[in-house]
Protein backbone atom coordinates (compact mmCIF):
# COMPACT_ATOMS: atom_id res chain seq x y z
CA UNK A 1 0.00 0.00 0.00
CA UNK A 2 3.23 2.33 0.05
CA UNK A 3 4.09 1.55 -3.63
CA UNK A 4 3.51 5.19 -5.01
CA UNK A 5 3.12 5.60 -8.58
CA UNK A 6 6.87 6.57 -8.20
CA UNK A 7 9.52 4.14 -6.76
CA UNK A 8 13.06 5.23 -5.95
CA UNK A 9 15.61 2.53 -4.97
CA UNK A 10 17.05 3.57 -1.74
CA UNK A 11 20.50 2.13 -3.45
CA UNK A 12 20.31 4.95 -5.56
CA UNK A 13 21.38 7.36 -2.57
CA UNK A 14 23.43 5.16 -0.18
CA UNK A 15 22.71 4.90 3.30
CA UNK A 16 24.28 8.64 3.81
CA UNK A 17 22.66 10.27 1.12
CA UNK A 18 19.66 8.24 2.67
CA UNK A 19 19.87 10.60 5.97
CA UNK A 20 20.69 13.55 4.56
CA UNK A 21 17.98 13.00 2.46
CA UNK A 22 15.18 11.88 5.28
CA UNK A 23 16.27 15.04 7.95
CA UNK A 24 17.42 18.01 5.88
CA UNK A 25 13.79 19.27 6.83
CA UNK A 26 14.46 19.01 10.73
CA UNK A 27 14.65 22.26 12.10
CA UNK A 28 16.26 22.28 16.04
CA UNK A 29 14.29 24.59 18.03
CA UNK A 30 15.13 24.07 21.82
CA UNK A 31 18.37 25.75 23.35
CA UNK A 32 19.23 22.26 24.67
CA UNK A 33 19.76 20.70 21.35
CA UNK A 34 23.60 22.44 21.20
CA UNK A 35 24.67 19.61 18.36
CA UNK A 36 21.74 17.68 16.32
CA UNK A 37 22.23 15.32 13.52
CA UNK A 38 25.69 15.40 11.60
CA UNK A 39 28.63 14.36 14.12
CA UNK A 40 28.94 11.05 16.18
CA UNK A 41 27.12 12.16 18.90
CA UNK A 42 24.40 14.39 19.65
CA UNK A 43 25.19 17.07 22.26
CA UNK A 44 22.67 18.67 24.73
CA UNK A 45 23.01 20.72 27.82
CA UNK A 46 19.79 20.28 30.19
CA UNK A 47 21.25 23.12 32.98
CA UNK A 48 20.17 21.37 35.57
CA UNK A 49 17.26 19.72 35.20
CA UNK A 50 16.80 15.88 35.93
CA UNK A 51 16.97 14.06 32.06
CA UNK A 52 14.61 11.98 30.94
CA UNK A 53 15.39 9.02 28.37
CA UNK A 54 12.96 6.87 27.36
CA UNK A 55 13.18 3.94 24.36
CA UNK A 56 10.58 2.04 22.21
CA UNK A 57 10.96 -0.70 19.97
CA UNK A 58 8.79 -1.34 16.95
CA UNK A 59 8.79 -4.93 14.99
CA UNK A 60 6.34 -5.14 11.94
CA UNK A 61 4.46 -8.09 12.25
CA UNK A 62 4.18 -7.93 15.76
CA UNK A 63 3.51 -3.99 16.83
CA UNK A 64 2.34 -3.20 14.02
CA UNK A 65 0.49 -4.51 10.44
CA UNK A 66 1.46 -2.27 7.27
CA UNK A 67 -1.78 -4.52 5.98
CA UNK A 68 -4.05 -1.50 7.46
CA UNK A 69 -1.38 0.85 9.18
CA UNK A 70 -0.41 3.67 6.88
CA UNK A 71 3.50 4.47 6.97
CA UNK A 72 2.52 8.07 7.77
CA UNK A 73 0.62 7.44 11.04
CA UNK A 74 2.99 4.60 12.21
CA UNK A 75 5.69 7.27 12.05
CA UNK A 76 3.55 9.50 13.94
CA UNK A 77 2.59 6.83 16.64
CA UNK A 78 5.77 5.67 16.66
CA UNK A 79 6.56 8.88 18.08
CA UNK A 80 3.77 9.61 19.92
CA UNK A 81 3.82 6.72 21.82
CA UNK A 82 7.26 7.05 22.95
CA UNK A 83 6.81 10.97 24.06
CA UNK A 84 3.90 9.74 26.36
CA UNK A 85 6.76 8.19 28.60
CA UNK A 86 8.19 11.07 29.21
CA UNK A 87 4.87 12.68 29.82
CA UNK A 88 4.08 10.51 32.20
CA UNK A 89 7.01 11.19 34.45
CA UNK A 90 5.13 15.36 34.25
CA UNK A 91 8.49 16.22 32.06
CA UNK A 92 8.85 18.36 29.27
CA UNK A 93 9.62 16.28 25.83
CA UNK A 94 12.52 17.75 23.69
CA UNK A 95 14.53 15.47 21.94
CA UNK A 96 14.32 12.36 19.95
CA UNK A 97 16.60 9.65 17.94
CA UNK A 98 14.58 7.55 15.51
CA UNK A 99 16.71 4.73 14.04
CA UNK A 100 15.01 2.12 11.35
CA UNK A 101 15.99 -1.14 9.68
CA UNK A 102 14.55 -1.65 5.95
CA UNK A 103 14.14 -4.35 4.20
CA UNK A 104 14.23 -4.15 0.41
CA UNK A 105 10.68 -3.87 -0.03
CA UNK A 106 10.58 -0.32 1.07
CA UNK A 107 11.82 2.39 -1.59
CA UNK A 108 12.51 5.75 -0.90
CA UNK A 109 9.09 6.97 -1.13
CA UNK A 110 7.77 4.42 1.40
CA UNK A 111 10.09 5.86 3.89
CA UNK A 112 9.66 9.43 3.24
CA UNK A 113 6.02 8.69 4.75
CA UNK A 114 7.14 7.39 7.84
CA UNK A 115 9.46 10.90 7.97
CA UNK A 116 6.42 12.60 6.97
CA UNK A 117 4.33 10.91 10.50
CA UNK A 118 7.87 11.87 12.18
CA UNK A 119 8.26 15.00 11.27
CA UNK A 120 4.12 15.80 12.10
CA UNK A 121 4.79 14.47 15.47
CA UNK A 122 7.70 16.65 16.08
CA UNK A 123 6.13 20.06 14.88
CA UNK A 124 2.93 19.35 16.52
CA UNK A 125 5.09 18.32 19.95
CA UNK A 126 7.92 20.70 19.58
CA UNK A 127 10.45 18.04 19.38
CA UNK A 128 14.21 17.93 17.73
CA UNK A 129 14.92 15.23 15.96
CA UNK A 130 18.60 14.86 16.51
CA UNK A 131 19.58 11.92 15.26
CA UNK A 132 19.43 7.94 15.23
CA UNK A 133 20.84 4.64 12.73
CA UNK A 134 19.77 3.48 9.82
CA UNK A 135 20.29 -0.31 8.76
CA UNK A 136 19.34 -2.75 6.44
CA UNK A 137 16.97 -5.71 7.37
CA UNK A 138 16.50 -9.07 6.22
CA UNK A 139 12.59 -9.17 6.98
CA UNK A 140 10.47 -6.56 7.40
CA UNK A 141 10.51 -2.87 9.13
CA UNK A 142 11.85 -2.21 12.25
CA UNK A 143 11.49 1.32 14.43
CA UNK A 144 13.10 2.12 17.40
CA UNK A 145 12.71 6.22 18.68
CA UNK A 146 14.33 6.85 22.12
CA UNK A 147 12.67 10.64 23.10
CA UNK A 148 14.84 12.78 26.07
CA UNK A 149 13.02 15.57 28.42
CA UNK A 150 13.67 16.87 31.09
CA UNK A 151 11.79 17.83 34.80
CA UNK A 152 12.63 20.51 37.31
CA UNK A 153 13.45 17.98 40.46
CA UNK A 154 10.83 19.35 42.78
CA UNK A 155 7.97 18.00 39.82
CA UNK A 156 9.47 14.64 38.89
CA UNK A 157 6.41 12.20 39.40
CA UNK A 158 7.49 8.26 39.62
CA UNK A 159 5.36 5.27 39.80
CA UNK A 160 5.81 4.75 43.35
CA UNK A 161 4.53 7.93 45.44
CA UNK A 162 1.05 6.75 45.71
CA UNK A 163 -0.41 7.30 49.92
CA UNK A 164 -3.44 5.47 51.26
CA UNK A 165 -6.38 7.87 50.58
CA UNK A 166 -4.94 9.36 47.21
CA UNK A 167 -7.35 9.67 44.66
CA UNK A 168 -6.56 7.70 41.09
CA UNK A 169 -7.38 9.85 38.21
CA UNK A 170 -7.42 8.77 34.43
CA UNK A 171 -7.63 11.56 31.47
CA UNK A 172 -9.66 11.19 28.49
CA UNK A 173 -11.15 7.94 27.60
CA UNK A 174 -10.17 3.78 27.48
CA UNK A 175 -10.77 1.26 25.39
CA UNK A 176 -10.76 3.01 22.04
CA UNK A 177 -7.73 2.29 20.99
CA UNK A 178 -8.67 -1.53 21.12
CA UNK A 179 -11.77 -1.87 19.22
CA UNK A 180 -10.30 0.28 16.37
CA UNK A 181 -8.09 -2.64 16.45
CA UNK A 182 -10.36 -5.20 16.60
CA UNK A 183 -11.97 -3.24 13.46
CA UNK A 184 -9.49 -3.28 11.16
CA UNK A 185 -8.66 -6.57 11.98
CA UNK A 186 -11.90 -7.59 10.57
CA UNK A 187 -12.13 -5.77 7.56
CA UNK A 188 -8.74 -6.99 6.94
CA UNK A 189 -9.88 -10.24 7.20
CA UNK A 190 -13.09 -9.63 4.85
CA UNK A 191 -10.56 -8.04 2.45
CA UNK A 192 -8.53 -10.57 2.48
CA UNK A 193 -11.33 -13.18 1.68
CA UNK A 194 -12.86 -10.98 -0.87
CA UNK A 195 -10.57 -7.66 -2.01
CA UNK A 196 -13.82 -6.36 -3.71
CA UNK A 197 -15.54 -5.72 -0.71
CA UNK A 198 -14.37 -1.71 0.62
CA UNK A 199 -13.93 -1.39 4.36
CA UNK A 200 -16.98 -0.63 5.92
CA UNK A 201 -15.71 1.67 8.47
CA UNK A 202 -19.25 4.00 8.65
CA UNK A 203 -18.93 5.16 12.34
CA UNK A 204 -15.82 3.78 13.77
CA UNK A 205 -13.57 7.12 12.74
CA UNK A 206 -13.30 7.86 16.47
CA UNK A 207 -11.61 4.69 17.37
CA UNK A 208 -10.07 4.19 14.36
CA UNK A 209 -8.12 7.01 15.11
CA UNK A 210 -7.78 6.07 18.46
CA UNK A 211 -5.56 3.32 17.83
CA UNK A 212 -3.92 4.70 14.46
CA UNK A 213 -3.15 8.35 15.62
CA UNK A 214 -2.77 8.43 19.41
CA UNK A 215 -1.78 11.62 21.15
CA UNK A 216 1.03 11.36 24.01
CA UNK A 217 -1.23 13.81 26.62
CA UNK A 218 1.27 17.16 27.04
CA UNK A 219 -1.63 18.69 27.84
CA UNK A 220 -2.65 17.35 31.22
CA UNK A 221 1.14 17.66 32.15
CA UNK A 222 0.65 21.29 31.41
CA UNK A 223 -2.92 21.28 32.55
CA UNK A 224 -1.86 19.71 36.09
CA UNK A 225 0.74 22.42 36.39
CA UNK A 226 -1.39 25.28 35.68
CA UNK A 227 -3.99 23.71 38.34
CA UNK A 228 -0.72 23.47 40.91
CA UNK A 229 -1.35 19.77 40.85
CA UNK A 230 1.85 17.47 41.37
CA UNK A 231 0.42 14.41 41.31
CA UNK A 232 1.95 11.51 43.51
CA UNK A 233 2.17 8.51 41.26
CA UNK A 234 2.09 8.43 37.29
CA UNK A 235 1.81 5.88 34.47
CA UNK A 236 0.63 6.07 30.71
CA UNK A 237 -1.63 3.76 30.01
CA UNK A 238 0.07 1.55 27.14
CA UNK A 239 -1.18 -1.98 28.28
CA UNK A 240 -4.71 -1.44 29.19
CA UNK A 241 -5.93 0.10 32.61
CA UNK A 242 -5.76 -3.06 34.83
CA UNK A 243 -2.09 -3.62 34.20
CA UNK A 244 -1.05 0.33 35.07
CA UNK A 245 -3.15 0.45 38.21
CA UNK A 246 -1.06 -2.79 39.61
CA UNK A 247 2.19 -1.44 38.49
CA UNK A 248 1.19 2.09 40.75
CA UNK A 249 0.01 -0.21 43.53
CA UNK A 250 2.71 -2.28 43.49
CA UNK A 251 5.34 0.00 43.24
CA UNK A 252 3.84 2.35 46.13
CA UNK A 253 3.13 -0.66 48.22
CA UNK A 254 -0.77 0.24 48.27
CA UNK A 255 -4.14 -1.36 47.56
CA UNK A 256 -7.11 0.50 45.64
CA UNK A 257 -10.72 0.33 45.02
CA UNK A 258 -11.47 1.01 40.98
CA UNK A 259 -15.04 1.79 40.44
CA UNK A 260 -16.53 0.70 37.48
CA UNK A 261 -19.08 2.74 36.48
CA UNK A 262 -16.79 5.82 36.55
CA UNK A 263 -14.29 4.57 34.70
CA UNK A 264 -14.63 6.87 31.53
CA UNK A 265 -15.66 5.14 27.95
CA UNK A 266 -16.83 6.82 24.89
CA UNK A 267 -20.30 6.09 23.50
CA UNK A 268 -18.67 4.56 19.47
CA UNK A 269 -16.02 2.49 21.85
CA UNK A 270 -19.15 0.99 23.91
CA UNK A 271 -20.91 0.30 21.10
CA UNK A 272 -18.60 -1.33 19.25
CA UNK A 273 -17.91 -3.23 21.67
CA UNK A 274 -21.54 -4.31 22.46
CA UNK A 275 -21.29 -5.31 18.66
CA UNK A 276 -18.48 -7.47 18.78
CA UNK A 277 -19.90 -9.39 21.60
CA UNK A 278 -17.31 -7.95 23.93
CA UNK A 279 -17.18 -6.06 27.76
CA UNK A 280 -16.47 -2.60 27.18
CA UNK A 281 -15.23 -2.51 30.44
CA UNK A 282 -12.94 -5.51 30.08
CA UNK A 283 -12.09 -4.25 26.86
CA UNK A 284 -10.95 -0.26 29.00
CA UNK A 285 -9.34 -2.93 31.22
CA UNK A 286 -7.08 -4.96 29.34
CA UNK A 287 -6.84 -3.34 26.01
CA UNK A 288 -4.16 -1.06 26.17
CA UNK A 289 -2.96 1.80 23.32
CA UNK A 290 -5.10 4.57 24.73
CA UNK A 291 -1.94 6.36 26.12
CA UNK A 292 -3.88 8.32 28.71
CA UNK A 293 -2.35 9.32 31.71
CA UNK A 294 -3.41 7.38 34.86
CA UNK A 295 -2.15 9.20 38.22
CA UNK A 296 -3.11 9.61 41.50
CA UNK A 297 -3.33 13.07 43.64
CA UNK A 298 -3.99 14.05 46.92
CA UNK A 299 -7.55 14.63 48.25
CA UNK A 300 -6.56 17.93 49.21
CA UNK A 301 -6.21 18.69 45.55
CA UNK A 302 -9.71 16.92 44.33
CA UNK A 303 -11.19 21.12 44.68
CA UNK A 304 -8.76 21.89 41.33
CA UNK A 305 -9.48 19.34 39.02
CA UNK A 306 -13.65 18.06 40.11
CA UNK A 307 -14.31 20.15 37.48
CA UNK A 308 -12.50 18.98 34.25
CA UNK A 309 -14.12 17.19 32.25
CA UNK A 310 -11.12 15.49 30.58
CA UNK A 311 -10.24 14.07 33.81
CA UNK A 312 -12.35 11.31 35.59
CA UNK A 313 -11.68 10.37 39.21
CA UNK A 314 -12.13 6.25 39.16
CA UNK A 315 -10.98 5.20 42.36
CA UNK A 316 -8.61 5.72 45.59
CA UNK A 317 -5.79 4.03 47.23
CA UNK A 318 -6.07 2.12 49.99
CA UNK A 319 -3.77 0.33 52.22
CA UNK A 320 -1.63 -2.73 50.84
CA UNK A 321 -3.65 -5.39 52.60
CA UNK A 322 -7.03 -4.63 51.02
CA UNK A 323 -5.82 -5.43 47.58
CA UNK A 324 -6.28 -4.33 44.60
CA UNK A 325 -10.06 -4.32 44.10
CA UNK A 326 -12.83 -3.29 41.29
CA UNK A 327 -15.92 -2.83 42.74
CA UNK A 328 -18.56 -3.19 39.70
CA UNK A 329 -22.09 -1.58 38.54
CA UNK A 330 -23.89 -4.38 40.50
CA UNK A 331 -21.74 -3.85 43.57
CA UNK A 332 -19.55 -6.91 43.35
CA UNK A 333 -16.19 -6.54 44.31
CA UNK A 334 -13.78 -8.11 42.09
CA UNK A 335 -9.87 -8.72 42.18
CA UNK A 336 -8.20 -6.76 39.72
CA UNK A 337 -5.98 -8.11 37.45
CA UNK A 338 -3.93 -7.47 34.53
CA UNK A 339 -5.91 -9.82 32.22
CA UNK A 340 -8.46 -12.86 32.62
CA UNK A 341 -11.52 -11.54 32.90
CA UNK A 342 -13.26 -14.77 32.58
CA UNK A 343 -14.92 -14.35 35.92
CA UNK A 344 -16.91 -10.70 35.58
CA UNK A 345 -17.41 -11.44 31.77
CA UNK A 346 -21.14 -11.59 30.84
P1 LIG B 1 27.66 6.52 12.86
O1 LIG B 1 28.33 5.73 11.81
O2 LIG B 1 28.56 7.37 13.71
O3 LIG B 1 26.62 5.75 13.63
P2 LIG B 1 25.72 7.40 10.99
O4 LIG B 1 26.32 7.49 9.66
O5 LIG B 1 24.90 6.20 11.32
O6 LIG B 1 26.85 7.65 12.07
O7 LIG B 1 24.82 8.68 11.23
C1 LIG B 1 25.22 9.97 10.82
C2 LIG B 1 24.34 10.98 11.50
O8 LIG B 1 22.98 10.81 11.07
C3 LIG B 1 24.32 10.86 13.02
O9 LIG B 1 24.15 12.14 13.55
C4 LIG B 1 23.09 10.02 13.28
O10 LIG B 1 22.57 10.27 14.57
C5 LIG B 1 22.15 10.52 12.16
N1 LIG B 1 21.18 9.46 11.72
C6 LIG B 1 21.47 8.25 11.21
N2 LIG B 1 20.36 7.58 10.85
C7 LIG B 1 19.32 8.40 11.14
C8 LIG B 1 17.89 8.28 11.01
N3 LIG B 1 17.29 7.18 10.53
N4 LIG B 1 17.13 9.32 11.42
C9 LIG B 1 17.71 10.42 11.93
N5 LIG B 1 19.03 10.60 12.06
C10 LIG B 1 19.85 9.62 11.68
MG1 LIG C 1 25.12 4.74 12.60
Amino acid sequence: MFENSERTDIAELGEFGLIKHLTENFKIRHESSIKGIGDDAAVLNFDGKEILVSTDLLLEGIHFDLAYVPLVHLGYKAVQVNLSDIYAMNGVATQITVSIGLSSKFSLEAVEEIYKGIELACNKFNIDLIGGDTSSSKQGLVISVTSIGYVDKKDVVYRNGAREGDLLCVSGDLGGAYLGLQILEREKLIFLENPNIQPDLEGKDYIIERQLKPEGRRDIVDLLAQMEIIPTSMIDVSDGLASEILHICEQSGKGCNLYEEKIPIDPVTYETARELGLDPTVCALSGGEDYELLFTIKQEDYPKLKNDVDISIIGHITEKNSGCKMISKSNMVHELKAQGWSAFKG
